[in-house]
This record gives structure tokens, sequence and C-alpha cells, in this order.
């Protein structure tokens, strides 16, 4: 049916219809978790587009991730909406940048490089620092905070002291030098790296009249999703695209400012009434996605934050749920346990799995997640930025597999899709046997294989599948726009999460040292992790569970204390919750094996697999990680557990 008008300002209440009806101008946003924000800027486009104001060709629609991106174009596909552009700043960048580089160089756009940490890691050999990888990250993360702020190398040391940026152990001046050495390297290859994609878009249009008026010949309408987290950078682009024209409408939540380690700044959405005076300031209270007992948890968290997120009080919308729990735990392990139990318990009462998340705060936690989730039989979907299907061997067997289905010519005999796959692939050179020693040759070696697996994983789902399923599966997790392909429980980082919702979400391991996490030192530093609790808290529909855990280990001296943002925010004015009793399954684990390189302890089943642990200098190698995840995978098929791997969090 044919989505009029009327049926897409019906959906909205008051407020959220002045954004969809302002359809010229600069328009303005402000407004907390679930307010409905995403919806009115998705319906103000649509209103635009059918009411003939807005050409969908002239409408550039801007999210953080591939996957919001992906969300935007399917609600508008559901309004009866196509055409319209809907990118990250990444995606929309690179694709000017393929188009104009050649033209104004002459040469190709350079690839983008897929090791970022071993060119940090030269560069930091080159100006002689000692570095491990921690020290390594710091500095690939403070460079990357360097572009996006638009500080280059030589400015560095400067705007490094006046900002108050501290990268562990090394001074400014040497930071300075090994930022100066990595853009050295890194364009000796010929490669680039995700700012550079950003800098070359800037570069182009700043540069050259005739790029800045084709690509303003082609963007009139600019909408800006989730603009609390836009960096100096993003918003140059945003600048440079928008020209003398002002019809951009912007959205955000500043109290979801969860980057600005990496250089976001609300500062570009709180001054946005200032910069626009005409701009149409809209703000919306009501919170549409969650119960009041969600919602309640939600007000506490903001009631807390140092600046006390003046006048923002959500007003719950929804009827009542089940009361929000929050739990202590002897140990993670014994954490893990209940969450998975929990979830069977959900699972059971009938909430699909694919509708509970289980959010922390960094990606290690993610290992006993897994463990129980899979002990219990629960599919899960652990949200990555892994680049898997990237990878070059990877495209090209892609490639191999959909020519020989075009072509006809799936191998004759072969006695089922799986089958078919592995023979295409050999024909191409591929051995089904690991090919003697390491190094580069085996891991092409695994990631071939693991386009196989993936072959058998269809077939064993439907085993008259056609080698033409087999490519359309991988195609579509490869894109993975739209929501995950298995029915599974969500493991992702709170920062993963932003824009998403389920109806169950179990927020984990709330423990100080996790949440905050033991680097944050500064009060501003504290408050981002504060503003990470209350992302996690506001994707809940119906079910919200908080948890921590006195130890990391069963057995542990359980000498850990609650997150202070707890204080003030559970029931009962700060009394002890039940606590769940020490996991005996964890207890009885074997000693942790150590890393064959540095002697850490190995608590990860995949890194012990690979005798490392993936963190120290010898294994610096970023397909490690991507290696580690495999084998979970893997161990996953073995247990006859589905599980997958997604790449939806991607900026790309
Ligand atoms: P976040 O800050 O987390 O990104 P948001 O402000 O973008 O949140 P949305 O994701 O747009 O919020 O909306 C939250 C939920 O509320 C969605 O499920 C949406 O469909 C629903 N919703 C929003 N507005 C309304 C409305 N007027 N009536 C009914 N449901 C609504
Ligand atoms: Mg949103």
């Amino acid at each position: 049916g044919c989505m009029a008008v009327p049926d897409v300002l019906s959906a909205l209440d008051p407020e959220q219809l002045e954004v969809a009806a302002a359809l010229t101008g600069p328009v303005c946003v402000i407004a907390g978790a679930g307010t409905g924000k995403t919806r009115a800027i998705t319906h103000r486009i649509a209103h635009g587009v059918l009411t003939g104001t807005f050409d969908p060709r002239r409408v550039l629609a801007v999210t953080f991730t591939t996957r919001a991106a992906g969300e935007m174009r399917g609600r508008l596909r559901s309004l009866n909406v196509e055409g319209v552009q809907a990118r990250t700043f990444h995606s929309a960048a690179l694709r000017q940048a393929r188009y104009f580089w050649p033209q104004i160089t002459g040469s190709e756009l350079p690839e983008i490089t897929r090791s970022k940490l071993s060119i940090v890691g030269a560069a930091a050999t080159r100006c002689r620092v000692a570095t491990d990888r921690a020290v390594l990250r710091d500095l690939a993360s403070e460079i990357e905070w360097a572009k996006v702020s638009n500080v280059l190398a030589e400015q560095y040391a400067a705007a490094a002291t006046s900002a108050h940026r501290e990268v562990g152990g090394v001074d400014a001046e040497t930071v300075a030098r090994v930022y100066a050495a990595y853009e050295d390297l890194k364009s000796d290859r010929g490669q680039m790296d995700m700012e550079d994609i950003l800098l070359a878009a800037v570069g182009l249009l700043d540069a050259n009249p005739g790029v800045a008026e084709a690509v303003r010949a082609q963007y009139h309408h600019f909408v800006v999703d989730e603009y609390q987290d836009v960096s100096p950078l993003q918003q140059r682009l945003l600048d440079l695209w928008l020209g003398e024209r002002n019809d951009i409408c912007v959205v955000g939540d500043a109290a979801q400012t969860i980057y600005s380690f990496a250089g976001a700044r609300p500062d570009y959405l709180l001054d946005f009434p200032k910069r626009y005076p005409t701009a149409a300031t809209i703000r919306l209270f009501r919170d549409y996605r969650s119960t009041p007992q969600v919602v309640n948890v939600a007000n506490a968290v903001l009631k807390q934050a140092a600046d006390g997120a003046p006048g923002m009080v959500l007003e719950a919308q929804r009827p009542p749920g089940p009361e929000a729990v929050f739990l202590e735990h002897a140990d993670e392990v014994a954490e893990a346990e209940w969450v998975a139990a929990e979830a069977a318990r959900l699972v059971a009462t009938g909430v699909p799995a694919r509708e509970i998340a289980v959010l922390f705060r960094v990606n290690a936690q993610s290992e006993n997640y897994e463990q129980a989730l899979s002990d219990a039989g629960i599919a899960y979907v652990v949200r990555g930025a892994e680049r898997f299907f990237d990878r070059p061997e990877v495209r090209q067997a892609a490639m191999l597999l959909r020519g020989a289905v075009r072509g006809g010519d799936a191998p004759d005999g072969a006695p089922d899709a799986a089958a078919a796959t592995a023979a295409v692939l050999s024909a191409a050179g591929w051995s089904a046997k690991p090919p003697a020693g390491g190094g580069a040759t085996r891991e092409r070696w695994e990631s071939l294989a693991a386009v196989v697996a993936l072959a058998e994983d269809v077939v064993a789902q439907r085993p008259d599948a056609q080698l033409a399923d087999v490519v359309a599966e991988l195609e579509a997790r490869a894109t993975a726009q739209h929501a995950p392909m298995a029915d599974g429980v969500t493991l992702a980082s709170l920062h993963a999460a932003k824009g998403l919702e389920w109806d169950a979400v179990f927020v984990v391991g709330v423990h100080e040292g996790t949440l905050p996490l033991n680097y944050a030192e500064t009060p501003a530093q504290i408050e981002e992790e504060r503003r990470l609790l209350y992302v996690g808290v506001t994707r809940a529909r119906e079910h919200l569970s908080v948890s921590w855990s006195l130890s990391r280990q069963p057995g542990g001296r359980g000498s850990r204390r609650p997150s202070r943002f707890l204080d003030g925010i559970r029931p009962g004015n700060g009394n002890r919750t039940p606590v769940s009793a020490p996991s005996v399954k964890g207890r009885n684990r074997k000693a942790p094996a150590r890393c064959r390189s540095c002697g850490t302890a190995l608590v990860d089943a995949a890194s012990r697999k690979l005798g490392r642990c993936g963190d120290c200098p010898s294994t610096m190698d970023e397909a490690l990680f991507e290696r580690l995840r495999e084998w979970r995978l893997e161990r996953a098929q073995q247990q006859k557990v589905p599980a997958y791997v997604v790449f939806t969090d991607a900026t790309l």
C-alpha cells in the first residue's frame, strides 16, 4: 500500500510533528534517549519527499555506523521513500574521494590500511620509542584524536598541552614525532587510514572549487543523527558539503556523548542554535521506548551526572513493566552464568533471543558470556567491527562463487552446495589441507576455510541449498545492513549499542575498574563513563538488569566494589542486594594456560587454543584478533550452537 503524507505525520506526537514539518532552514532537535529523534528525522525526510519539497536524490542522511545507515534506509523504504542516500560520514566521504581523487590527482585513491597498529609500531621504532601493545594502542588512538580534531603533527605538542592530553608515559614531543613518522610511513606504503578518508574528502572539496560545486549540486538537504558525537573534522566536511546552504537538520542527546575521548564534541549540538540564530530548536521529552521502571533508572543516572543534565527528565509513555533488577555476583563467571540462565528463562516465556542484549564496557568481557550462552545452548551474535569480509581472499572467493553461479557452471557431481563451494575454490588453487608453516599463506587459508565453513553452515540448515544460496548468505553477512540474520542474543560493547533497542537488556560488569574503566581519572573521563551507563540502560524496552561482580575469577578475593554510578540509583537506598553464589563450574576450571611469548595467563578459550595472548608485542598483529574470533566461531560450531559474528557497527 502507498503511504500517504497524513500517515507519515500521524505517527508522530506534536513536537515530533514540528520536526517533520520544518522542511527548510536549520533544524535542531536536542532530546533524551528513546524520545523518537531518529523516528522524527526519518519521517521528516519522508514528509519532504512525499510532498515534493525534497528530491530524494538531493537528500543525504548521515549516521555514525553502517548499521544505523542500514536501519535508516529500511525505515525509509517502509515509508515508501526510495532514492535517499543514508550513509556514514566515512562511506559518504569515501564515495566522493574515490570519484574525485583520480580526476584531480591522476592516480587512484590509496588503499585503506589493514594494519594501522603495525604502522604505528614501525613509527615508534623509527623514533626509538619502546612500546608494548597497550602503549601502541594509546598512540594510535591519540593520533586518531589529533587527526579528527584537525591537529597536524607539527601542531600536536602545543595542542596536546592545552587540551591536557596524556599518553601513558610518552611525552607530547615524542607523540608528535611518532605521529609525523606514522604519516610518512603510511604514505610511503601508498595507504590511508580511516581519518584520511575524511581528510581526503575535505582536501578535495576545500582546494577544488569544481569538486565543491559538483558535490553541492548533488546534495541540497542534510540530516545528521547522533550529532552529539560529531568531530571537528566531520563538522568541517559537513560545512564544505553545505557551502552557502543552511538546509541542515541535526538531532542528538548531549547526555549520550560517548566518543569525546576520540574527538567528538557535543558543543556543536549545544551551540547549533547560536551558530544558526534562525534555527528551529525542538526538544522532545516523551520516552516511547521504555517502561516507567526503565525510565526511572535512566533519569536517576542523568540526575547523578556532574552537570546535572539540566532540564532533562524523560517522561515514560509506555505501560508499567517488570522492576529493574540490580544484582551483585561473586565473580564474573557466576555473573555470566546467571545472565545466560535468565536469558534462557526469558526465551522460554516468549521473548525472542534477538530481542535480548548483553552490554559490556570492553570487548574482552564478551568471552565469559559467549561461553555461558554456549553452555546454555543459546545462540548469540557478537557485534564487532571485524573486517573479515573485507579481506582480499574472502572478496576473491565471493567473486569466484558469484561467477560460478552466474556462469551456470556450478561444478557437476558435487553432493551439496558446501561441496560445490570448497570445488569452486579448489579450482582456484585452494587446498583443503592447511599449508605447512604459518604466516600470510596460513592466514589466507584460514579465511577460505571459514568461507567453506559458512557454506557448510548453510547446508546444515537447508540440505537442498544451492551454490547461489551460499553466495546469498555470504553477501547478506558481508553487507549485514539489516537485523542480525541469526535469532541470537546480542553481545555488544556499550559503544556499539548506541541508537539501538531491545526488549531485554543486561548491562553487565558495573563495578569500579570496569565501569568506570580504571583508565578514567579526570572528572571529564568519569562523566563519559557515566554516560555509557546511561546509553546502556536506555537501550531496554522492558527488562533491565544491571549487574556487577566482586571478583574477576571464581574463588577470587572479592575485593571489588560496585560502581560509584550505582549510588542513589539502586532501589532500597543502597541496601545490599542479593549476591549470587560463586561459580562452581568456574572454580573447577583448570589453571589458566600462559602466553607462549609473554607468560600472561590466558583466560580466553580462543587465545588458549592459539597459545598467545594477542596482546604482547610479539603477537602484535591485527589479523590475530580476527583469528581469535574465528576460533570462537569454530568452537561454537563444534558445540552445535549457532554463533555468528556480525559486522555491523563499522563506520565504513
Ligand atoms: P536514541 O537516543 O536512543 O537514539 P531516539 O530518540 O532516536 O533514541 P527512536 O529510536 O527514534 O528514539 O525511538 C525510540 C522508540 O520509540 C522506537 O521504537 C520508536 O519507534 C518509538 N517511538 C518514537 N516516537 C513514537 C511515537 N510518537 N509513537 C509511538 N512510538 C514512538
Ligand atoms: Mg536515535
